[in-house]
């Protein structure tokens, strides 16, 4: 196999699957001396990037190995939790002498690119930085995966974890724009009557309703619970409830800050003094500062805090106000030289973190399927990453292949905008283009 360009990856349609879906082409424009596959997947009961490197190793190593060349770094490092061992064990034979792997504890959080950056290379990201202003570029297992495969044709597929109360928790395959109701059926459905569905993993996740809702390049998977559930009475709780609880509870402990990662990081985020603002009235509508720093690990929330009350949730609504209001910290405190203290010994092992959320009780695996679901419709967002949504290159009545592009970035002046093209993901007709959703149907 030849080199892996840029132009392939940004033509394929390459986005971050493991967060946001920040365009790889440009992510690997940067140049670094290190990168780290990560591989952490800290979230309860998510198992996607363990089961594709324990099935699809050699695909991962080839992106890792891509990845490197790309951005001129002489390490390339997978980072996975040391209790996979047997994932360890069969990546070892097969890692090039610029390969290593950076074993990490089984503890929450671990995924976060600041975080695993720290954990691995010891190195501190300012913040509002980026890795490479450290001289590191994290990609995901899957992003890695799909890196390795764009020579041969576009990203079309995804891989996500379906867990929690459904009858054989599973990582599928499944066509992009598969409706979640396809996925979690395929997982033989939820086994309890007042289902509810979290997207992205107990931690980070959001609920979600519509269950037509279709896969995108950035979902990693699905945890059905019941609606008495812990988690999901926590995610229910609206703002009133959320700031009416903190104002009367909060005590100002400050474990909320003690054990946040961004904190220990030196980052000015410190989650007590959100919840003390709040109680005081401080917080105005242009959002609090410091809280776009704020990763929403939600650590100081769901483990944290002794009374159960919801810092992130302020720090989530701020960050959401500041973006509005376009506040920005320009130069926010940082000493580069003040140690990291505490990082390891304050994250959340996994065994706590699982007994805290009542998640001990579901099966915690999820073995890769690896025959693709097959589904007779889809509808593929023309936004599934940071960026400019793709503008439709197709039009209702007309006929596709797999592979064909549908959503094509937009550009200016002769200039893409940030983003990545996407593509049909079944041979079909397009029926519908609508909601920023091309829709896609079998004849
Ligand atoms: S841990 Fe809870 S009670 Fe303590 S300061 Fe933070 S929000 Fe308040
Ligand atoms: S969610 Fe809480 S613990 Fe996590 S970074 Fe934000 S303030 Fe810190």
């Amino acid at each position: 196999m030849s080199v892996i360009t840029h132009v392939e990856i940004e033509s394929a349609g390459v986005v971050g699957a493991g967060g946001a879906g920040f365009p790889t082409h440009v992510k690997l424009s940067a140049q670094a001396d290190t990168v780290i596959v990560n591989a952490a997947e800290c979230e309860p009961l998510l198992h996607k990037d363990k089961e594709i490197l324990r099935r699809h190793g050699d695909e991962v190593l080839a992106g890792l190995a891509a990845a490197a060349e790309l951005t001129g770094a002489e390490h390339a490092i997978i980072a996975i939790k040391e209790k996979y061992r047997d994932v360890i064990a069969s990546l070892r034979g097969k890692l090039s002498p610029n390969m290593s792997i950076a074993p990490l504890a089984d503890a929450y959080p671990a995924g976060d690119e600041m975080i695993l950056v720290y954990d691995v290379l010891g190195r501190v990201v300012r913040p509002g930085g980026i890795p490479p202003d450290v001289g590191a570029v994290v990609i995901n297992v899957e992003t890695a995966f799909n890196v390795a495969s764009s020579q041969t044709g576009p990203v079309t597929e995804k891989f996500l974890t379906i867990g929690g109360a459904v009858a054989e928790p599973v990582t599928l395959r499944v066509p992009l724009g598969i409706s979640l109701a396809e996925c979690i059926s395929a997982a033989g459905g939820p086994t309890v009557e007042d289902a509810n569905y979290i997207v992205g993993g107990v931690m980070m996740g959001q609920l979600e309703t519509d269950l037509d809702a279709p896969v995108d390049k950035t979902t990693g998977g699905v945890i059905v619970l019941p609606s008495g559930h812990v988690v999901i009475r926590r995610l229910k709780r609206d703002w009133k409830q959320v700031s009416r609880i903190a104002r009367s509870a909060c005590d100002q402990c400050s474990f909320c800050t003690e054990l946040c990662p961004r904190y220990l990081l030196g980052h000015p985020v410190q989650p007590h003094l959100a919840m003390r603002a709040l109680g005081f009235n401080l917080l105005s509508d242009a959002g609090l500062p410091g809280a776009e720093f704020c990763c929403e690990c939600n650590l100081c929330s769901m483990y944290a805090c002794p009374e159960g009350l919801d810092p992130k949730v302020i720090y989530a609504e701020n960050k959401r106000k500041l973006a509005e209001s376009g506040e920005k910290w320009q130069d926010p405190p940082f000493n580069p030289r003040r140690p990291v203290l505490h990082m390891s010994d304050r994250k959340a092992p996994m065994s706590r973190l699982m007994t805290r959320l009542a998640l001990t009780g579901f099966t915690n695996t999820g073995p890769l399927n690896d025959t693709t679901v097959t589904t007779r419709k889809v509808g593929i967002k023309l936004k599934q990453h940071v960026g400019a949504a793709c503008e439709p290159v197709v039009k209702v009545g007309q006929t596709v292949r797999i592979g064909d592009e549908v959503g094509a970035v937009p550009r200016s002046d002769g200039k893409p905008a940030l983003g990545a093209p996407v593509h049909a993901s079944i041979d079909g007709t397009v029926t519908a283009i609508e909601n920023n959703i091309v829709r896609i149907e079998k004849e």
